[in-house]
């Protein structure tokens, strides 16, 4: 294949193995600085510029987008998705990692355990906010922050108050997360690629940092990480849209905290700690990737009008629950069941006779109209209400 490297960094340790994994394996490699393309939107067709001439054509493209250059490094990312040129990590998933907050949002979503975190912007919210994640010490988090910089550990209420106000005076947000103390300053980093976790690593902070990150002076080891962190780490990667990520997770008592999940995960550390060849594994998945692509079956089948794919929830106590899934009668109304979710396991093309749960969940394809009837009431909630009556106010700010 021809693979483009996006990177600013052409002499960095991850972008030198990258760029060596992937010549060993004789691909077509080209560094490439994300700064220099140029988005081309005039044409009929998706285009994209490098250096002031036509770019050629790429099978793949890895981003290493590092956290100054978001917006306009996932733009470019972007416009090499609209040329169907394969990319391991998404422009939405790059940019939705790169949030804290937008990224502990969807997660918790999805049911990853996560540090109890809050988000407040008034001054008058910011002492509940601290309580309800658990008090003093308590962890204060730049949205945007790497490599440690901008994570504070605050004493006290009163500190902790302190430090968020003079943040908010200068229009920064930040995040308030409970400190998980029994972590004591460590802790593990799992690189995920396509479906599992190819290489972990426990970090551990120096003296009394409680910020284990490596850029902080942190030390590695070698880890082998149980199916739950397993699961959790190659869970939260999915979730984000990422199929080469490091996801970083605290030791909490009850099992894994999902930190943070990173789009451009640095090698060095990990190759390091583990002696595992974390590079040749990456440009492994996006070689078999462009040789075998997986397609976003949400975004292809909703193409066609009045067709889509719906989970519906088998409730407990319903009718089908005992019956099989032939006997369910979806099949006659025209519905495909592409996957059984039960618990934390996933049946892919399950078949006729698979019987029923209550609390199963069936991802389907079929006629949306007929799914609609079936979809949880929750769901369907998003109905548009009536205007007050009242007289109402002038729009204050608004986009218009
Ligand atoms: P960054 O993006 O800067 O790496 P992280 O959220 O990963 O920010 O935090 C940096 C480090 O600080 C983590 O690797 C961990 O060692 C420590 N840390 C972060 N949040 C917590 C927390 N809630 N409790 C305990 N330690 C934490
Ligand atoms: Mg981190």
């Amino acid at each position: 294949m021809k693979i483009a490297i996006l990177s600013r960094a052409p002499q960095a340790y991850s972008t030198q193995r990258l760029r060596t994994a992937a010549a060993q394996r004789g691909h077509e490699v080209k560094v490439l600085n994300t700064l220099r393309f140029a988005i081309d939107l005039a044409g009929e067709a998706p285009d994209l510029a490098y250096r002031g001439r036509r770019l050629s054509d790429y099978d793949a493209i890895l981003p290493r987008i590092g956290s100054s250059i978001t917006y306009f490094g996932t733009a470019v990312v972007r416009q090499f998705e609209q040329m169907d040129v394969y990319t391991p990590n998404t422009s939405n998933g790059i940019a939705n990692a790169r949030d804290k907050l937008r990224a502990t949002q969807i997660l918790s979503r999805h049911g990853i355990a996560l540090p109890p975190t809050a988000f407040v912007r008034n001054r008058a919210d910011v002492r509940p906010a601290i309580e309800s994640v658990g008090g003093a010490p308590v962890v204060i988090k730049l949205l945007e922050g790497t490599q440690g910089i901008g994570v504070i550990l605050a004493p006290q209420v009163k500190v902790a108050e302190a430090i968020i106000e003079t943040l908010h005076s200068t229009k920064q947000n930040v995040l308030i997360q409970k400190f998980i103390s029994e972590s004591r300053g460590r802790d593990i980093r799992a690189l995920v690629v396509g479906d599992r976790v190819v290489a972990a690593m426990r970090r551990t902070a120096q003296g009394d940092e409680f910020r284990s990150n490596v850029h902080r002076g942190g030390s590695v080891e070698a880890v082998e990480l149980d199916e739950e962190y397993q699961r959790t780490a190659v869970r939260a990667a999915q979730i984000m849209g990422l199929r080469v990520a490091g996801v970083d997770m605290l030791e909490g008592v009850d099992g894994p905290l999902v930190m943070e999940v990173n789009s451009s995960p640095g090698l060095q550390g990990i190759e390091a700690a583990t002696k595992l060849d974390v590079a040749g594994a990456i440009i492994d998945h996006i070689a078999n990737q462009v040789a075998f692509p997986e397609i976003d079956v949400r975004q292809r089948l909703a193409v066609s009008t009045g067709y889509g794919v719906a989970e519906l929830l088998v409730h407990n106590g319903a009718g089908v629950v005992g019956q099989t899934l032939g006997e369910a009668g979806l099949w006659e109304r025209d519905i495909t069941v592409l996957t059984l979710h039960r618990g934390t396991t996933v049946i892919p093309n399950p078949r006729k006779h698979v019987i029923l749960e209550g609390e199963d969940r069936l991802l389907c394809f079929g006629k949306l109209e007929e799914m609609r009837s079936m979809i949880p009431e929750r769901r369907r909630r998003a109905r548009v209400r009536k205007l007050p009556k009242e007289p109402i106010p002038k729009d204050i700010g608004a986009d218009d």
